[in-house]
């Protein structure tokens, strides 16, 4: 499909590296054509030599998490898809009411950890299924509040290979996906006491709502549209009569007219051709 790299650059890289990896293998909505390259550093100079790979090669660098916020074109993507992947970009640390989580730590299990630790502030985030790194960049939540209310600083790497410290009042949450300056290594949450009881119960209430009104077990990548001010996109959609419209293998879900769901086979194509109904 692309012109084959020189496999020279890859052959001192630790972790996994696959040529035209299908990218439906990553995704949730499992969905997508393959990567040029697809790279999973286990640790810090694992990614630092990827990322002098790509730039001595000139690719364009894509950061993947769990995959459950993507719709990856039929085509697949040029350059290199990096997923961080070992547990070193995985680990939590508590210090009094600060939670600092590796970008590649999923977002139940830093629910679960700020539940055990009687922290609360990250309960917005059950029923989630990414990765801290994912949840940053596109500012997770919705109605019960979003991650950037607790988070304080971030961990990126920035192109020298050095982690550098961004605090709260230098993130720009409204700025557009991808405009961070590397890759989140790390997210630091500042949390608020209370009885980790409390806590799960909450965490409970709000996951049973979810299941009730949305179709978290399907195969999707979430709401598809913002919703307009004052507004609800799922709402407009069922108006419009688009419940359970399909497109090949995708379907407007008659539960919640703001997930497509990929019944099996779906093609990035189908599930374009809704949303442009939908708009
Ligand atoms: C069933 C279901 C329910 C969902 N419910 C919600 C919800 O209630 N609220 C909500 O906001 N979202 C929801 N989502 C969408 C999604 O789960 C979230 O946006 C999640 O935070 C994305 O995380 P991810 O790890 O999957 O990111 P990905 O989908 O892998 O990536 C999303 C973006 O983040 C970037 N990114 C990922 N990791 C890094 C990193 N380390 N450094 C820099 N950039 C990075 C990617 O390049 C991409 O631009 C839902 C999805 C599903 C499937």
């Amino acid at each position: 499909m692309w012109t084959k790299l020189p496999e020279k650059y890859f052959k001192d890289l630790k972790g996994k590296v696959e040529f035209e990896e299908p990218l439906s293998r990553h995704t949730t909505l499992k969905i997508g054509g393959p990567a040029e390259v697809y790279f999973e550093p286990q640790e810090m100079q694992d990614l630092i030599r990827g990322l002098d790979v790509a730039s001595a090669l000139g690719l364009q660098v894509h950061l993947l998490g769990r995959g459950s916020n993507v719709l990856v074109r039929d085509e697949g993507v040029r350059g290199m898809v990096v997923h961080l992947a070992g547990r070193s970009f995985a680990r939590v640390k508590r210090e009094g009411a600060r939670v600092s989580a590796g970008a590649a730590l999923s977002l139940p299990r830093l629910l679960r950890k700020s539940i055990s630790f009687g922290l609360a502030g990250l309960e917005c985030l059950a029923g989630i299924p990414g990765t801290v790194g994912g949840a940053v960049a596109t500012n997770a939540g919705g109605r019960w509040g979003r991650i950037s209310s607790s988070l304080d600083a971030l961990g990126i790497l920035n192109k020298g290979g050095e982690v550098h410290r961004l605090e709260r009042t230098e993130i720009d949450f409204s700025r557009r996906e991808g405009a961070l300056p590397g890759p989140i290594l790390w997210a630091e949450f500042l949390l608020d006491g209370a009885e980790p009881g409390f806590l799960l119960e909450r965490t409970q209430e709000i996951l049973t709502q979810k299941k009730k009104a949305q179709p978290l077990t399907r195969r999707s990548a979430g709401s598809v549209f913002k919703n307009p001010p004052g507004e609800e996109a799922w709402r407009l959609i069922a108006e419009a009569g688009l419940r359970g419209r399909s497109c090949g293998g995708a379907y407007i879900s008659p539960k919640h007219c703001n997930f497509i769901i990929n019944r099996g086979g779906a093609k990035a194509k189908d599930f374009l051709i809704l949303v442009d109904e939908v708009r």
